[in-house]
């Protein structure tokens, strides 16, 4: 009874629309969208009112209503500066794309394209014969193929050839990427039976030789991409795998995580295979992700032995993870620049890993003494830093890095929060009580827009004082 007779005063929809900020909004959002989110507003009233708070007037309903309008006009992908040092962070959008990239997408996509078109016969044509050529000079692959993402890849492997049949992985390669990726999981999910085999620590040739049934599909290795194991310590090398392999018949997919194409030893940080070296290995497909140590856009590129592709490329699965023209568009041209020879010039996140510690030095001490010239209540040093590569490439391994120290009254989450806040948003590194803004992943040109954000906030603080 409460209820109704609180719902009984809560005020017409109709009424409500003929506020004027509402009327003004309707220039902009259609008169039956902002009465849909009337009644979603009126039905938290309603709910509120029984819970016993109080109902707001009408102004105040109004308001909160375009409000939350407004907020659907604005975007909710917003670039930021990232100032962590994490090269490649998932939350964080991984691969930041060069401006090459970018005008080669929006050339491709502001009209008709020939993505399915052979210009030359005027047929249907491929739509990642681009790719894969450039994929066969750079990798010596025979074939490739590329879907949205590598889990995609591992999915669409595992079910062209192991649905319903056993897939042998060693325990300790049964890893988890970032929650979303578990792969017992993504086995399953593609019908495959998981077997595994060996211990977290130890697994052997002779372990893989005895699981094999005439019902296995697939010999599974996968890169362990965020954690090492140390100590007592025995693996399968993929040349060992892919005798058995040659033996018994059953093809071997290497998921490699990342995939770098050039050594990053000559980067200064050795230890992550390169895509070329596990196909010369001899195995039958090697998948990895386009957004990681590539530096592309989110794709899954399969590259291997051309029968083994085109099974995959038959697959009625392949046809739902397929990548759109935009994907395709930036990877042609990010591929195009692994043919050059000075490719970390031209590719943000390989241009990164390769930064000098001794010019991030620099960097962060002229940062932070024209800082600390502007500001009043922040102090600014340079302070050296260790940087990872991250998501999921080069795991243990860390390079270093310099970044400009924040001090000032606020609790370091506090001032962290406040460049968060900004437009555009900062991404701080809060540790030990302090924040630190890495430069290692911060654009040279972004260090002015840094720097105003600093001033904004040192003007904040000098108000609440
Ligand atoms: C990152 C990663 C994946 C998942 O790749 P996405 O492109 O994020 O789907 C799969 N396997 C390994 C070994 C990885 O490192």
């Amino acid at each position: 009874m409460e209820t109704n007779a609180g719902a009984a005063r809560l005020p017409q929809v109709d009424k409500i629309l003929r506020h004027p900020r509402l009327v003004t909004l309707q220039e902009r959002i259609r008169r039956e969208l902002i009465a849909e989110l009337t009644r979603q507003r009126l039905d938290q009233l309603r709910f509120d009112l029984s819970k016993g708070k109080e109902l707001p007037d009408l102004e105040a309903i109004a308001q909160s209503i375009a409000l939350q309008a407004e907020r659907l006009l604005k975007p909710g992908l917003a670039r930021l500066i990232n100032a962590t040092g994490v090269i490649l962070n998932t939350n964080l959008g991984r691969a930041p794309l060069a401006e090459s990239v970018l005008k080669h997408i929006c050339e491709v996509a502001s009209g008709y394209c020939n993505l399915e078109f052979d210009l030359d016969s005027g047929k249907r044509g491929e739509r990642s014969r681009q790719i894969e050529a450039l994929l066969r000079i750079l990798t010596g692959c025979e074939a490739a193929l590329v879907v949205n993402n590598n889990a995609a890849a591992v999915l669409l492997v595992v079910s062209t050839f192991a649905r319903d049949r056993e897939v042998i992985v060693s325990r300790g390669e049964l890893i988890e990427i970032g929650g979303s990726f578990r792969l017992p999981d993504v086995i399953r999910a593609a019908g495959g039976n998981l077997k595994e085999v060996g211990t977290t620590n130890r697994t052997r040739l002779s372990d893989f030789r005895q699981a094999i049934t005439p019902n296995t599909g697939l010999l599974l290795r996968c890169h362990r991409s965020n954690f090492e194991i140390v100590g007592f310590t025995q693996e399968v090398a993929l040349e060992e795998l892919v005798l058995l392999s040659a033996e018994s018949g059953i093809p071997v997919l290497e998921d490699l995580g990342s995939g770098a194409l050039i050594d990053l030893g000559q980067l200064g940080f050795a230890g992550e295979p390169t895509v070329q070296s596990q196909l010369k290995a001899g195995a039958d497909l090697v998948s990895f992700s386009g957004d990681k140590l590539l530096g592309g856009p989110q794709a899954g590129i399969i590259v291997g032995k051309r029968p083994a592709i085109e099974r995959l490329h038959k697959s009625p699965l392949y046809r739902a993870l397929r990548p759109d023209k935009l994907t395709l568009a930036a990877l042609e041209i990010l591929l195009a620049h692994y043919l050059s020879p000075s490719v970390e010039k031209l590719v943000p996140t390989v241009e990164m890993a390769s930064s000098k510690a001794s010019e991030l030095r620099a960097r962060a001490e002229a940062f932070a003494s024209k800082a600390d010239l502007c500001l009043k209540h922040i102090a600014c040093a340079a302070v050296a830093t260790t940087s990872a590569a991250g998501g999921g490439s080069l795991p243990g391994k860390t390079f270093s890095s310099y970044g400009v120290a924040l001090d000032s009254k606020v609790q370091p989450n506090q001032l962290a929060a406040m460049l968060r806040r900004n437009q555009p948003p900062v991404v701080a590194i809060v540790k030990e009580e302090q924040v630190i803004l890495d430069l290692l992943t911060v654009f040279q040109p972004d260090e002015e827009t840094l720097l105003a954000a600093l001033i904004a906030i040192d003007s904040q603080l000098s108000a609440s004082h």
